[in-house]
């Protein structure tokens, strides 16, 4: 039996340890989109895991490395941990209160480019697993990790590595890569994420950038043309016309709307934060607002590029132009599909010198919500927290989660450390270490409780 005292007693003893060992862990600046440190910061893993007992190793993939580590526990029962050791781009950097790769604990937080999304998870799960080896010598369960560096670009070689390692990766469970609670304080369960499309458009009208007043009424402007095209893909009542777009949507069950209806109304925090006057579609909150942010495809552009943006003016026709966009898909849309989707009605409207650039996805997935480790994750929060997580049946955003569920058909429940405040990707991301110890002390009830599942 399991002295939950002493266990969450050593997860106190040694926090200050794991707080030193996660700095050490943010002060590698391993930011996958610029390629820094990356290897420097898996063989830093690989150490750490070695040191507990866990067979670890690097294993390449065509981009950033995967760290593989695996320890065999008291039960045969096996969970998989996703995690990343990449992180975000730390810029601007002048935001900052404190150098991002110089982590620094301010007021019971702790700040650094990844401290929460997402090393301090990685260290949240090796404090949990300290303490059962301190306490009992062993782990409740067996133990895989799996953690990537490609989270933040998108996990482009993840899923090819899942699909050809299925047996290495056999488990019976998958805990995700994060966790948080909500702006109330109370645990969240994550049971699904949409998926996600992301493209580059690119038009080229001519081989160089022309005088706009000897080339504006006889050449195409490749600025227009793009903006032409990007207005065909949505109209103004925020429906997509992409031919087929909708035909998989699978709308929310009673089921779902019930857990909708409990979660709180995010509406005060979007005025508050983000000075917005309304939503679309005139929605005003509630559960038509809840419903919307998750379970309704978008396709948002996200960046456009195109001519003369410096200081004063320019009279120039620019002969490129292009436009970052993605699509955030729900159960059970299908990012190639979008694609081919895409591909079709541009040609279709005549749009066939707009050219269309893959640049990263994957599908829709959501666990069963009956699922029992998913039920065990939720039911084991109430002793931590004083309530079991609150679940929300899918979130707005997307990550690899599909691959986890249909590739190696595990089911997936998160539990961590996150918070509304925690900036992750922004300057001054951090943690609160209260959350931190949390999230250390729910870990190792979930770990046992799926050794006695
Ligand atoms: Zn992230």
């Amino acid at each position: 039996m399991t002295s939950w005292n002493a266990i969450d007693e050593a997860i106190g003893r040694h926090l200050e340890g794991s707080l030193e060992e996660l700095g050490r862990l943010c002060a590698v600046p391993s930011v996958s989109a610029q390629g820094t440190a990356m290897r420097e910061c898996a063989e830093l893993l690989v150490n750490m895991l070695q040191a507990r007992g866990f067979e670890s190793r690097i294993i390449a993939t065509d981009g950033h490395p995967i760290v593989y580590a695996e320890r065999s526990g008291r039960s045969d029962r096996t969970v998989l941990l996703y995690n990343h050791y990449d992180v975000q781009p730390a810029e601007p950097l002048d935001l900052w209160e404190s150098p991002p790769f110089e982590p620094s604990r301010r007021d019971g937080q702790m700040f650094a480019r990844g401290v929460s999304d997402d090393k301090g998870h990685i260290e949240c799960r090796l404090a949990a697993i300290d303490s059962f080896l301190e306490v009992e010598g062993e782990l409740p369960c067996a133990i895989k990790f799996v953690i990537e560096g490609e989270e933040e670009i998108g996990s482009v070689h993840l899923p090819d590595f899942i699909r050809d390692h299925t047996d290495l990766l056999a488990a019976d469970a998958c805990l995700w890569e994060f966790g948080a609670v909500n702006v109330e304080g109370v645990p969240v369960q994550y049971a699904g994420m949409r998926g996600i499309c992301y493209v580059e458009l690119s038009v080229e009208t001519a081989s160089r950038d022309s005088h706009s007043g000897e080339t504006g009424s006889i050449f195409q402007n490749a600025a227009w043309r793009l903006i032409w095209a990007l207005r065909s893909l949505k109209g103004t009542d925020e429906l997509i016309r992409l031919p087929g777009f909708y035909d998989r949507v699978i709308p929310p069950s009673e089921r779902d709307l019930e857990l909708l209806s409990a979660l709180p109304d995010p509406a005060d925090y979007h005025h508050e934060h983000y000075g917005i006057e309304g939503y679309l579609k005139g929605i005003e909150g509630g559960l038509d607002l809840r419903r919307e942010m998750v379970f309704v495809p978008t396709c948002t552009i996200c960046g456009l590029t195109a001519g003369y943006q410096g200081e004063g003016s320019k009279t120039v026709l620019p002969a490129r132009a292009s436009a970052k966009v993605d699509f955030r898909l729900v159960p059970d849309q299908r990012p190639d599909e979008v694609l081919v989707q895409l591909r079709a009605h541009l040609d279709q409207g005549g749009f066939t010198d707009v050219e269309i650039e893959w640049m990263g996805g994957g599908p829709p997935g959501r666990t069963d919500l009956d699922d029992p480790f998913l039920q065990m994750v939720v039911a084991s929060a109430e002793e931590i927290y004083g309530t079991p997580q609150i679940i929300e049946p899918i979130t707005g955003g997307s990550g690899p989660n599909h691959t986890f569920l249909h590739d190696l058909g595990l089911p997936v429940a998160t539990a961590g450390i996150g918070y509304p405040g925690a900036k992750a990707h922004a300057p001054n991301e951090n943690i609160v270490i209260d959350h931190f110890v949390k999230g250390a002390q729910h870990t190792a009830r979930i770990l046992t409780g799926l050794a006695e599942m």
